[in-house]
């Protein structure tokens, strides 16, 4: 099916079209340091390109609406160029976006996330809109945080994968491979005290704005992005559409 992409189309399409949308869809990423592996724009990159494979699947059921850019990097803040907004300021932002839409007509807004360090804001935000403003709002993952557990073990990827490894990198060169240094890619250099997950995070019943060089990778990266296999990509970025798809027609089904 067509994807209905807003900032490609013009006011006469958009405003035949917004009746007949059930969900608008904003994919929200991150200004990010990626390591030596993948550029500052690979979450918002994957997020956005992902949204608009799930528009082909929907077609005018959803309207893909413009990435968010900037998201919540407080954590990799250590790493020149990553410029992250305060939560205060992105939950407004998100916010804002939503109203917007609602404003025009549209009746449910899912966020898609392509950065970890968004989660706690979109909830708020979710909340927010729900109780606040009575307006329906969802988000989902859509990268290593939904097809982890179907990575195929054969392949002998990092334990301590994700943000710039193996399982990112893949997702990139299957959906977005302009992210991917193709020439540069290097293994992560994970510090020792490695503490923002696993059993052996001290934190795992509470919580610590942790910082990305000191808690996890001194180069940025995760894993060993020199394992990224664009098949294996494109195999698990096709299991989390169908398990996001399979949200978005619960949604559709249910309220
Ligand atoms: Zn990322």
């Amino acid at each position: 099916m067509k994807a209905y992409i807003l900032e490609e189309m013009i006011h006469p399409e958009v405003k035949e079209l917004l009746p007949r949308v059930e969900i608008a869809v904003v994919p929200v990423g991150s200004c990010e340091q990626h390591g030596p592996n993948t550029t500052y724009n690979t979450d918002t990159a994957r997020a956005y390109a992902f949204s608009k494979q799930l528009g082909e699947r929907f077609g005018e059921k959803l309207l893909i609406c413009p990435p968010v850019t900037y998201g919540i990097s407080t954590h990799h803040m250590g790493f020149a160029g990553t410029i992250t907004l305060r939560p205060e300021t992105y939950i407004e932002l998100l916010k804002d976006i939503a109203v917007a839409l609602h404003k025009h007509g549209v009746k449910r807004i899912l966020f898609i996330n392509g950065h970890g360090g968004n989660t706690s804001s979109l909830n708020v935000v979710i909340n927010s809109l729900k109780y606040s403003y009575g307006i329906d709002a969802y988000y989902s993952g859509m990268g290593f945080g939904v097809f982890d557990d179907a990575v195929n073990p054969e392949l002998g990827w990092s334990e301590k994968r994700g943000h710039a490894s193996e399982s990112e990198t893949s997702q990139c060169l299957a959906i977005c491979p302009e992210c991917v240094r193709k020439d540069n890619l290097q293994k992560g250099e994970v510090v020792e005290n490695f503490v923002i997950r696993g059993k052996n995070n001290p934190f795992r019943y509470g919580g610590i704005a942790f910082q990305w060089e000191r808690d996890a990778s001194r180069n940025g990266a995760l894993g060993d992005a020199r394992k990224s296999s664009k098949e294996e990509g494109e195999r698990l970025n096709n299991v989390a559409l169908e398990r996001v798809s399979r949200m978005i027609e619960y949604i559709l089904e249910h309220y």
